[in-house]
C-alpha cells in the first residue's frame, strides 16, 4: 500500500518518505505502524537490491478495508494449492522436522505421502479416521494457517518430536497474540514479521511488531543455513514476509518475549 501511519508520531507517511527518515528513527519506527484506514499492524520494506521499491503491507488488514486492494499484487502467488490438511479425515498430523522447511515438489515424495493419510483416496466429507496420519512439513503447515483460517481452529492431534500431543488450535498462536502468561510454553508461534535486525553478536532477529511483540532470534551458527534455505539475501526481504517458528517462549530481563530458533528445521518463511 502506498502509505501507513506511525503511532509513534500518529503521521501518515507516503513510503517514499518514510525510507528517508534517518535510520536510527525507521528502526524504531517501522515497528509502530498501522494501516491508515482499519489500523491493522502494518510493515515497511526497504527498497531491495533485487530493484524493488520501498513499500508498505499490512499484516493483515482487518475485514473489508479499502486499502487492502493495493496490496493485492504483493501477497503471495498461488503454488497450487496444498491445503488438503483441511479435507482430509487423518486425526493427527506427524509434523515432519527432518524435511522443515525445504520447498519440494510433492509429487514422488516418499515423506509426504506416508501413511497414505494425506494423498489419494481422499474422503472428503466423511468421518475422521481415528488412526489415519499425515505428515506434514512446517512449510505446509504455514501455508494452512495462512491461507484457510479453519485450520488454525481444528482440533486435529500434533505429533512434534519429543513433545505431547497437542491440538492444533492450541499449539499455533499468532504472533500477536504472544503474551508474557504463555512463558515457557513450546508452541508454533506465526505471523508476519516486521523487520529483521542484525545483532551485534551476528545473531539475527525477527520481530513480530515492538517491543512488545514475540521476536525469534536465529543464532550465528544457524543464520546462514537459514538465509540459504529461504534463498535470503537482503534482511528487508524478511519484512512482511511470513514465518512459523516451533520453540519455547522466553522473557529477557527487560521483558521482551523472544523464541530461540534451536535447529533450521524449526523455522518456515514465506516471503510475501
Ligand atoms: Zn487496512
Amino acid at each position: 500500500m502506498d502509505i501507513a501511519r506511525c503511532m509513534a508520531d500518529d503521521q501518515i507517511y507516503t513510503a517514499a518518505v518514510f525510507s528517508n527518515l534517518p535510520p536510527g528513527n525507521l528502526e524504531r519506527m517501522r515497528q509502530q505502524l498501522i494501516c491508515a484506514e482499519c489500523a491493522g499492524p502494518a510493515f515497511f520494506r526497504k527498497a531491495t537490491r533485487n530493484g524493488r521499491a520501498a513499500c508498505f503491507g499490512a499484516r493483515p488488514h482487518q475485514d473489508g478495508c479499502g486499502l487492502a486492494a493495493q496490496d493485492s499484487e504483493q501477497v503471495i502467488e498461488g503454488e497450487g494449492t496444498d491445503l488438503d490438511v483441511l479435507n482430509n479425515p487423518a486425526e493427527r498430523i506427524v509434523v515432519d522436522l527432518a524435511f522443515g522447511a525445504l520447498p519440494r515438489e510433492v509429487h514422488g515424495d516418499p515423506n509426504e505421502g506416508q501413511g497414505r493419510a494425506g494423498r489419494a483416496p481422499r474422503y472428503v466429507g466423511a468421518n475422521p479416521r481415528p488412526d489415519a496420519r499425515m505428515h506434514r512439513r512446517l512449510s505446509s503447515l504455514l501455508r494452512a494457517l495462512i491461507e484457510a483460517p479453519q485450520f488454525s481452529a481444528s482440533n486435529q492431534l500434533l505429533e512434534i518430536g519429543g513433545h505431547p500431543e497437542i491440538r492444533v488450535r492450541d499449539f499455533f498462536v499468532p504472533l500477536l497474540n504472544a503474551n508474557p502468561g504463555m512463558r515457557g510454553l513450546f508452541r508454533g508461534w506465526w505471523g508476519l514479521i516486521s523487520d529483521a535486525q542484525d545483532g551485534a553478536d551476528g545473531t539475527l532477529w525477527l520481530n513480530g511488531g515492538g517491543r512488545g511483540q514475540i521476536s525469534f532470534c536465529i543464532p550465528p551458527e544457524l543464520r546462514a543455513e537459514v538465509l540459504d534455505r529461504f534463498r535470503l539475501v537482503d534482511n528487508e526481504q524478511l519484512a512482511g514476509a511470513y514465518a512459523l517458528a516451533l520453540g519455547e517462549l522466553r522473557i529477557s530481563q527487560y521483558g521482551k518475549m523472544y523464541c530461540v530458533i534451536e535447529s533450521p528445521n524449526h523455522i518456515a518463511i514465506r516471503l510475501t
